[in-house]
């Protein structure tokens, strides 16, 4: 069973071998298992901008536990029940839940929680990957963010940074249904081609282009809500850019997770004569509108009415460098790691 191990704290930008190793144990497929225990093994694995955040230190509070050091990493996950003593966890069952970066996960009674089935990932045709990534967390997050912090309007300008990845292509085409004006920005010019033809009114490369001139000539009517995935000076410019009574939803703030020397914002006056609200949210504190989530999104899906890309790298030992593109900007959508078939 190989694993991934959170061997060291980061102080910038972690690195494979030094701040995640690779572990190599046994686990036992034959044993009996203790009452209510089960074992998933793992299919794919998601890695995510938030888990450079449970890097750190433990007593250290923030919204997600930190790692234990010399344990595995932990992360959204789609797998499939090979063993248990569980009644609610069939062996074939496909589950979607927290496991370990690992080949198997052994759950014990006290977490059986951190997986629920997903069995109709066997009969809706779409790839098991949707379901850590568009039908997972990350397109929850898109769903909740623009809907209830978003508070969207018809006729609305909304911009997206990082608009390709995981959140923001959802976000940007969940902005086009609800009949939005939707720009979005990116750091590459073939991510920008990328949501032009996903539908996004207008979109720019932050890297090349002036960020503030994107701005005026793509929003001419100015920004109603900015879903926030960067922080830093992109936040500065688009509270310039922002209307009276403007929504920014601040989901996560990219560019300062590797920093150790936050970037001011010098702005913030005006928050008051603008009347602006900025305010961030979890996903996981809003499961009232999962049900709705996976509903309006698989029929979306399955009528072709928002597409989802996906960048996947091969076995568990890819993990790790994984992670650190997606937090240096080099997945192209979602990033994925496929442990094992069906
Ligand atoms: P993405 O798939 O968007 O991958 C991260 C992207 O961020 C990179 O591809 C890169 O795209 C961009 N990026 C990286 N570094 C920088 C930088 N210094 N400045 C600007 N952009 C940068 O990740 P996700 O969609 O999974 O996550 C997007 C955001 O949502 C993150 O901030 C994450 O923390 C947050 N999040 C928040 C949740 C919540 O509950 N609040 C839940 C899930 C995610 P590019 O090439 O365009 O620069």
């Amino acid at each position: 069973n190989t694993q991934i191990i959170f061997s060291k704290i980061p102080t910038t930008f972690p690195e494979v071998g030094e701040h995640m190793t690779i572990k190599h144990d046994t686990i036992d497929l034959e044993a009996e298992l203790p009452e209510n225990h089960y074992i998933v093994k793992t299919l794919t694995l998601s890695v995510d901008p938030y888990m450079r955040g449970r890097m750190r230190a433990a007593g250290t509070k923030s919204y997600s536990p930190a790692f234990d050091l010399d344990k595995p990493m932990a992360g959204h996950t789609v797998g499939v029940i090979v063993k248990s003593n569980n009644d609610k966890f069939k062996v074939d069952d496909i589950v979607y839940g927290i496991g370990h970066f690992a080949e198997y996960t052994h759950v014990p009674a006290q977490l059986a929680f951190l997986f629920t089935p997903r069995n109709e990932a066997r009969e809706s045709g779409l790839p098991l990957s949707n379901y850590i990534g568009v039908l997972g967390m990350p397109g929850m997050t898109a769903y909740v963010g623009l809907i209830k912090f978003g508070k969207p309007k018809k006729g609305e300008t909304l911009y997206v940074s990082a608009a390709s990845g995981a959140v923001g292509q959802l976000v940007g085409q969940i902005g086009k249904v609800l009949g939005l004006h939707v720009v979005g920005s990116a750091g590459s010019d073939e991510k920008v081609a990328y949501l032009k033809e996903i539908g996004f009114d207008g979109a720019f490369n932050y890297k090349t282009e002036d960020t503030n001139a994107k701005l005026t000539e793509l929003c001419p009517n100015g920004i109603d809500i900015y879903f926030e995935n960067v922080g830093g000076k992109m936040l500065e410019n688009v509270i310039n850019h922002s209307n009276n009574f403007g929504r920014i939803v601040c989901c996560g703030m990219i560019s300062q997770y590797n920093t150790t020397n936050p970037e001011p914002i010098h702005n913030l006056i005006q928050i008051v004569s603008k009347r602006l609200r900025i305010e961030g949210f979890i996903v996981g504190e809003h499961p009232e509108m999962e049900a709705d989530f996976r509903k309006d999104v698989t029929q979306w899906l399955k009528d072709g009415v928002i597409q989802y890309r996906e960048t996947a790298a091969e076995g568990i030992e890819s993990a790790p460098q994984a992670l650190i593109d997606v937090l240096k900007g080099k997945n192209f959508g979602k990033q994925v790691v496929n442990i094992a078939s069906l």
